[in-house]
């Protein structure tokens, strides 16, 4: 049997992250500073962890219904009305709970995208979005957002097509750290509903958003928080909201996000997650259901201070654009210092220093990804060894 000439072109035309080159290189270093992880240093709230004991000793390891566990779909659609302002009980029957962010972003490009359609989203990207558009045999279309990492509609809008499905947006974003304003969020919304296009919003960082980017609201009293594109009243029917719990409660490996958004594509996706994915793990959704109750504060502010010494000590360097939330810088590499992101990369691994190359989240390769979600002596460690490289 010639395996290699079975492999289905799909597989074929999607390459292996070049992060998985990041952890190959990893696994070759002996105490490294460490730059590189996409998740929070952390440890799992307690009454979480605690209430997922629980399920498992409850004997809790059957399916789900598709769509989730009723009372963890009615705590995210109560946090959904107080957060956002979307009715919650149109919420509750139009959400599925799902595996990881990564899981209703899958479902989702399944259920919208036929060969030949196209998904814009920024550049630079997390990294999986390009190939998820590619598994379904669509195109995705980069919106080249340098040199400050803002999607704005005047940027979109000449990439819309006669194909254009959906814009993906990515607030706070990865790698950037850039948090789309209200009045950015309100005019790609605006955009999207007059050229037809579904607004996709990638909020898994939405909790990851520092003082000087939140904007006050009309909700809660006019309570500040991070901007999103739901907060515009009527958005329902023309967003797909996508969320996670791995970031903020530090248990990416859970597997836990949600999706909700205009019935008939939620229906469309429950098809695509009873045939993919089946259900979330179900242990983790009935931990999840502590997940509203835990105050994170202290560690999303222990985290600005993080992003605020990350400024503090690069930005006199480079370029630096100040990251407004998630947990992750995106730093030019200066000409003098090195030609390209990934030669920067080699001389930092010459230091025992992690980074990853920007080439892995755009079609450029002139930034590295610093995420400083890691210990403050880690941090002032390598950002001292960092400073010295870019000063070149
Ligand atoms: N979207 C973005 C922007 C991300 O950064 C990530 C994870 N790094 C995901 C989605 C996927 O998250 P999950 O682990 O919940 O699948």
């Amino acid at each position: 049997m010639n395996l290699e000439s079975m492999i289905s072109d799909r597989a074929r035309a999607v390459e292996a992250s070049g992060i998985r080159e990041v952890f190959r290189r990893r696994a070759d270093m002996v105490d490294p500073i460490d730059f590189s992880i996409g998740q929070p240093d952390f440890a799992v709230p307690e009454v979480m962890k605690r209430a997922a004991i629980r399920a498992i000793e409850e004997n809790k390891h059957g399916y789900t219904l598709t769509q989730g566990v009723l009372p963890l779909i009615k705590k995210i659609a109560a946090h959904l009305e107080r957060d956002i302002g979307w009715s919650a009980s149109r919420c509750e029957s139009s959400m599925i709970v799902t595996t990881g962010t990564s899981g209703a972003l899958h479902i989702a490009m399944l259920a919208l995208l036929n060969p030949g359609d196209e998904i814009i989203f920024g550049d630079p990207y997390f990294v999986a979005y390009p190939h998820m558009a590619r598994l379904c045999g669509a195109k995705p279309v980069f919106c080249d957002t340098y040199p400050d990492f803002r999607m704005t509609a005047s940027r979109v809008e000449p990439l819309i097509t006669s194909r254009t499905k959906a814009l993906l947006l990515n607030s706070p974003g990865n790698p950037s750290g850039a948090v789309a304003s209200a009045r950015e969020c309100a005019e790609l919304l605006e955009l999207c509903r007059s050229r037809g296009v579904l607004l996709i919003s990638d909020e898994i960082y939405d909790e990851f958003c520092y003082a000087d980017a939140l904007e006050p609201t009309a909700l809660a009293g006019g309570a500040k928080r991070c901007p999103s594109p739901c907060r515009v009243k009527g958005s329902e029917d023309a967003i797909l909201l996508i969320r996670g719990f791995g970031k903020t409660y530090g248990c990416t490996g859970w597997r836990m996000g949600y999706t909700v958004g205009p019935k008939p594509l939620i229906e469309q996706m429950l098809k695509m997650q009873q045939y993919s994915f089946v259900c979330a793990p179900t242990p983790m959704q009935w931990s999840c259901l502590e997940a509203f109750d835990v105050d994170m504060r202290p560690q999303v502010e222990a985290y600005a201070k993080k992003r605020d010494l990350v400024v503090e000590r690069l930005g006199p360097l480079t370029e630096l654009q100040r990251p407004g939330g998630a947990f992750y810088a995106f730093v030019p590499v200066p000409r003098r210092v090195a030609a390209s992101s990934r030669e920067f990369f080699e001389k930092a691994l010459t230091k025992n220093i992690l980074v990853v190359p920007g080439g892995v989240f755009s079609e450029r390769d002139t930034h590295f990804r610093l995420s400083f979600a890691t210990s403050d002596a880690t941090l002032e460690r390598g950002l001292e060894a960092l400073a010295r490289l870019l000063r070149g």
